[in-house]
């Protein structure tokens, strides 16, 4: 199959979260798997260059319809770890991606419905006619709207179009100008609310809701958090929408890197292990506690990392420190957050515990350090209020560290209780507490301490039955060309 991936992030190039992961990951596995892939980025100027290969002008007159005139773009080719990429790059007065940021501007709707309509046009003058499109979060939500209302009758009317949304939170909500620079025109048409009507605000296009109705196929990044979506307040709003058009959603897990994440041939960690050797772990634990000023006594190392952010469950993340401390455990945070309050929050919080020598808090981000906090913790907590689908966990369990989680999104998928989960006991991997409260929490931390302490053959097994889960790209791979395969011949 021929698949085209547009997408507003890719890792390590251009990647503010598990997005970027996403279209790099399941890229390069259909690749493996012998699928034709090409990914199609905008050129930003803040990308990471320095991880991009062969960059050269491919194609040097684009020119994308836009209002009633039209753009220039230049279209760059380069090879990302092996992806193949095309990076958009239009020259116009708003100066679309040159912002020295990838999002955060008063017309994202705008230069990413650019974006989504260069890319198409892009396909059509280039005659590249491939079997599908995948398309990622409410920034190309607008492609399967063009493709099927425009494009379809200037000689694509064969392809067809999967999209993910990643996070329901950002749906993209426009007014009728993003219809007529795009040419979709037509207010009265594509402002009704089973196209691309906002359910809140009645004068609003949502570019997700276009998406979840216009593609052949929408996918979420787990199968709890499709469910959550369509039966809780967390598909903010776009419920109702995924009711009708349920014939045509599902929930995807998403894989792991474990190219980058891999306990035997990590360079990032102390000594590296196996899940026969898992007793070399203790190495690392001795290494993170060095390089945290932790002290060395005979105790279980609890740790979080992550975004501080409320999602996460901030206010328990707070409470697992302190229980930790007072119930015989260490903990160690890595962590920031982009909202001053929180971040605040956690400086005080680390003022506070600066004497205390089984803790340490580092706020910040550092790719190297989560690494050994992996490796060296014994158990990670995460206690979010809602997960989509959750890497942390993902790694922990690879790395042979018990991960203690609320039973929520994509964290329900891949964590299943030691004592309460229906699974049998070698496929049991930690602990889970289902309310967001602190009694809940306090439970699953006093039963994963107390087995540290008193059951460490058990605990062992724990940890060993969590680094034999698989779970990397392999399945979610093989369900995505499932998926294509599905539409291809629809
Ligand atoms: P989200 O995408 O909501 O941020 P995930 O659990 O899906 O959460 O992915 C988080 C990823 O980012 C993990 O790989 C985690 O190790 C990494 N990460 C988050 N915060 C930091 C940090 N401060 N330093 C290093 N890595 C971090």
């Amino acid at each position: 199959m021929f698949i085209v991936m547009v997408a507003s992030e890719l890792a390590p190039v251009a990647k503010v979260g598990g997005l970027g992961d996403v279209v790099f990951g399941l890229g390069r596995e259909l690749e493996i798997r012998g699928h034709s892939v090409e990914i199609i980025l905008p050129k930003y100027d803040c990308m990471r260059y320095d991880q991009i290969w062969g960059l050269t002008l491919t194609y040097q007159d684009l020119w994308v319809p836009w209002f009633s005139g039209a753009i220039h773009c230049s279209v760059y080719f380069g090879f990302v770890h092996g992806r193949k990429c095309f990076f958009i790059e239009p020259h116009s007065g708003e100066n679309f991606f040159n912002r020295c940021a990838y999002y955060g501007f008063p017309d994202e709707h705008m230069r990413f419905a650019f974006f989504t309509k260069a890319a198409l046009e892009f396909l059509l003058k280039t005659g590249k006619r491939p079997d599908v499109i995948h398309t990622h979060d409410w920034q190309t939500g607008l492609l399967p709207v063009m493709l099927f209302e425009m494009y379809k009758f200037q000689g694509m009317e064969t392809q067809r179009v999967c999209h993910t949304i990643h996070n329901f939170k950002h749906q993209g909500i426009a007014g009728a100008n993003v219809l007529w620079a795009t040419g979709l025109g037509r207010p009265d048409y594509y402002f009704s609310p089973d196209r691309l009507g906002d359910n809140f605000n009645r004068t609003a296009i949502n570019f997700s809701k276009g998406a979840i109705v216009y593609s052949n196929f929408t996918t979420t990044v787990s199968p709890q958090h499709a469910l959550e979506a369509r039966y809780t307040d967390q598909g903010y709003g776009l419920g109702h929408a995924l009711y009708v058009h349920q014939a045509k959603f599902g929930g995807v897990l998403n894989g792991l890197d474990y190219e980058m994440w891999n306990p035997e041939l990590d360079p990032h960690i102390a000594e590296r292990y196996t899940v026969d050797t898992v007793e070399k772990k203790y190495a690392n634990k001795e290494a993170l506690r060095d390089r945290m000023w932790v002290r060395k006594e005979f105790k279980p190392l609890i740790a979080y990392v992550g975004r501080l952010d409320q999602q996460k469950g901030v206010h328990l993340i707070k409470h697992a420190i302190f229980y930790a401390l007072a119930h015989g455990a260490q903990f160690v945070l890595l962590g920031a957050s982009p909202e001053l309050g929180i971040n605040n929050d956690f400086w005080g919080l680390k003022h506070q515990l600066n004497d205390n020598s089984d803790c340490h808090l580092e706020i910040g981000y550092d790719e190297e350090l989560a690494h050994l906090i992996y490796a060296g913790a014994d158990m990670v907590v995460v206690p979010s209020l809602f997960e989509p689908c959750g890497l942390t966990q993902m790694i922990a369990l690879r790395y042979g560290t018990v991960p203690i989680v609320r039973a929520v999104g994509g964290l329900v998928d891949t964590v299943f209780d030691r004592e309460h989960s229906d699974r049998p006991p070698e496929q049991r991997n930690g602990f889970v507490f289902h309310q967001a409260d602190f009694p809940e929490l306090e439970s699953a931390m006093y039963r994963a301490i107390g087995l540290w302490y008193n059951f460490p053959d058990e605990f062992r097994k724990l940890v060993q039955n969590g680094m034999r889960f698989d779970y990397s790209w392999n399945r979610p791979g093989h369900d995505y060309l499932n998926i294509y395969e599905h539409i291809r011949h629809k």
